[in-house]
């Protein structure tokens, strides 16, 4: 099923499809809206799917053919964007969910751009360097008259990294025969990277949980948070929210959980996983066990994993106050129901985790006009951003009487659909 159907019905067997997710929030915002039903069948399908078969020869000299898929959402305000992730789960559901999220995630916070995203099945723990790389390289070569500066961007998303988009860049420059930056972004800082990306994810979620405190009237230091992942987006949020104050009371991975309840220290935790491989065992904290660490009582909760953690098998167990979703698509469509009668604040993950793709924004014009900014002007742009695309999605959410999320969606939608208008059906 390619298109966001009416009416979406979600049950237990079928609440972990992202699709059916991506659909339900986009019909009840859809309804809202009163959006016609034309533009409802334009914005509820990928504009474009490619799926691209990647043979790659390994270390053993064997050959392997990878899947892998390339969906542009939507170029109605400007570049597809969005980012490739490498893991043996993708499926083109997935994929088509996650391009339709960066649609919405760009308009939320007013950038001109699109949504895309890729993904590769494979398993990256089990391939060496030098297997990725060309497993890399392969699919860009693939994809190549799929993407562009002008037409889609990728950058980083699960299992890839600054590396990966080093090698996208320079296939994609070998066979422009001139070096093009702006192709990727999450780019390493030495090829066109910007200043402050790595971080701008977890910056970005920790300026809304700030946001969210503040209509609260709570201070960092009286905060305690609980995150899930300590990768790029829950490590930094970790880093970031250590420093000004917040107490980061546990640490929630996929081989287990460290508590503390006066709050983690989180440089010794990052290197003690590095020096031990795993978060467990920290001498700074106690080890728990990982779902009990998860609906510990906390002000604020950052599932910053995967998809589908909180679903309606225990969304009655969170206790937090604040739940900003790091991830895309944490939280099933059943558990936003009974997250609302908990009366949790969500900060949904379209406008929670934006901070990443509004760095990379940053990113591609820096690329294109070849001139870098300071670290201090990229997060001040990201500040002013996150602050506005927060006000806007909060006051909404009361004018009309909906969530967060479903007011991000109303947003989101009512941007896209009025570029469609203006643009027109090309026929
Ligand atoms: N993969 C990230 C996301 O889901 C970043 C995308 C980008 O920077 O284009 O938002």
């Amino acid at each position: 099923m390619a298109t966001l159907t009416s009416p979406v019905s979600i049950s237990l067997e079928n609440e972990k499809n992202p699709w059916l997710a991506a659909a339900a929030r986009f019909d009840e915002a859809a309804k809202r809206l009163k959006l016609d039903d034309g533009m409802r069948k334009v914005l509820g399908t990928s504009s474009k799917e490619l799926t691209v078969h990647i043979p790659v020869q390994l270390d053993d000299g064997r050959i392997e053919v990878f899947t892998g898929y390339r969906v542009q959402h939507s170029v109605a305000r400007g570049p597809a964007k969005g980012g490739i992730r490498f893991a043996p789960d993708v499926t083109l559901d997935e994929v088509r969910a996650l391009a339709s999220w960066m649609t919405w995630k760009c308009a939320v916070v007013n950038i001109p751009f699109g949504g895309g995203k890729g993904g590769v099945i494979c398993d990256p723990n089990i391939l060496s360097d030098t297997e990725l790389e060309k497993l890399t390289r392969r699919y860009t070569a693939e994809i190549i008259d799929f993407i562009g500066p002008e037409r889609d961007v990728p950058a980083p998303d699960v299992n890839t990294n600054e590396k990966v988009m080093a090698w996208m860049m320079d296939t994609y420059s070998m066979h422009a025969r001139h070096t093009v930056t702006a192709i990727v972004t999450g780019k390493p800082m030495a090829l066109g990277g910007s200043r402050g990306r790595p971080e701008a994810t977890g910056r970005g979620c920790m300026m809304v949980t700030q946001r969210a405190l503040r209509l609260m009237g709570k201070r960092p230091e009286d905060t305690s948070v609980v995150i899930q992942g300590f990768g790029n987006v829950g490590g930094m949020a970790a880093k970031l929210m250590s420093e000004v104050g917040f107490k980061i009371i546990a640490i929630v991975e996929y081989d287990g959980a460290v508590y503390n309840p006066n709050g983690l220290d989180i440089i010794a935790l990052q290197r003690h996983r590095k020096e031990t491989g795993s978060i467990t065992g920290f001498p700074g904290g106690e080890d728990m066990d990982k779902t009990e660490a998860m609906f510990l009582e906390c002000d604020v909760l950052i599932p910053a994993a995967t998809e589908n953690v909180i679903t309606s098998q225990n969304a009655h167990r969170v206790r937090c106050k604040i739940l900003c979703e790091g991830a895309n698509g944490p939280t099933t469509p059943l558990a936003d129901e009974i997250l609302a009668a908990q009366k949790v604040f969500v900060i949904p993950d379209i406008l929670a985790n934006a901070g990443g793709v509004t760095v990379s924004y940053f990113e591609w014009v820096q690329d294109r006009q070849g001139f870098f900014w300071n670290e201090q002007l990229v997060n001040k742009r990201l500040q002013e951003i996150m602050d506005e695309s927060f006000d806007a999605i909060v006051e909404y959410a009361q004018q009309h009487n909906v969530n967060n999320r479903i007011a991000a969606y109303m947003v989101a939608l009512d941007r896209v659909a009025v570029a469609i208008r203006l643009r027109g059906i090309y026929a």
